[in-house]
């Protein structure tokens, strides 16, 4: 095992927020995964546009989401253009979005969680609202090495080699147990997964598609 790396000052205010202070709304964690997974998949149509590779058309660059029910995950994957070893550390080790800036500026002036998670795109982060372990698999296009992103809590994370069978980058989410409050076991149910896709992520231009391992 690799030592374990802290997150940066910053971020990890916005991670412990997400972790301990936000109780409503928890559901657009999906929105802004699916949201990445398709900013990646755009930057490798674009980048095989560009480079003038065969073999890139939107409809075959799905984003998949899969559950599973023993093991209490959720999977997003996409076909993107995928992330390496130190892009996995400068982009998830830190996070300066303008939407989490503003997002934590609006919680430091008092505004409730209510008004404000919504509006803001409070980005990858906002896994660990549902998830106590996140699991980032990614491989850069073009490289043969793959890695894995791990935390499991705000006090740090790993990287280390890993393997996937594609380039672009698979984020597997352990569920946190549910509570008298909060009942994570719903991201597990297809109809959910299902509505929370058409009502946050209509627009995006990828194919979605959905399995479920039942057990
Ligand atoms: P934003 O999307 O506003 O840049 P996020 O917090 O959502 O901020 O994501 C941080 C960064 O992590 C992204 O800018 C991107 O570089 C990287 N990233 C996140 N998810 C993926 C993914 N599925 N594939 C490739 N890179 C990703
Ligand atoms: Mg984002």
């Amino acid at each position: 095992m690799s030592d374990k790396k802290q997150f940066k000052s910053e971020s990890k205010r916005l991670l412990d927020l997400m972790i301990n202070s936000i109780y409503t709304h928890k559901e657009i964690f999906l929105r802004e995964l699916i949201s990445n997974a398709s900013d990646a998949s755009d930057k490798m149509y674009y980048k095989a546009l560009k480079d003038n590779i065969q073999g890139f058309s939107r409809e075959d660059m799905d984003i998949r989401i899969d559950t599973d029910k023993e093991k209490r995950t959720i999977t997003i994957e996409d076909h993107g253009i995928g992330m390496n070893e130190a892009e996995l550390d400068e982009h998830l080790g830190t996070i300066a979005n303008s939407g989490s800036n503003e997002f934590k500026q609006a919680i430091e002036d008092g505004k409730s969680d209510v008004d404000i998670i919504g509006q803001f795109g409070v980005g990858f982060y906002s896994a660990f609202m549902v998830a106590d372990k996140v699991e980032v698999f990614s491989k850069k296009y073009g490289d043969d090495q793959a890695y894995v992103w791990v935390s499991d809590t705000s006090d740090g994370y790993e990287i280390l080699p890993s393997s996937l069978d594609h380039h672009g980058t698979k984020i597997v989410l352990h569920l946190k147990p549910n509570t008298d409050d909060e009942n994570y076991d719903q991201y597990l149910d297809q109809y959910e997964i299902e509505r929370l896709v058409k009502k946050y992520s209509d627009y995006i231009h990828y194919p979605i598609k959905m399995d479920m391992t039942v057990s």
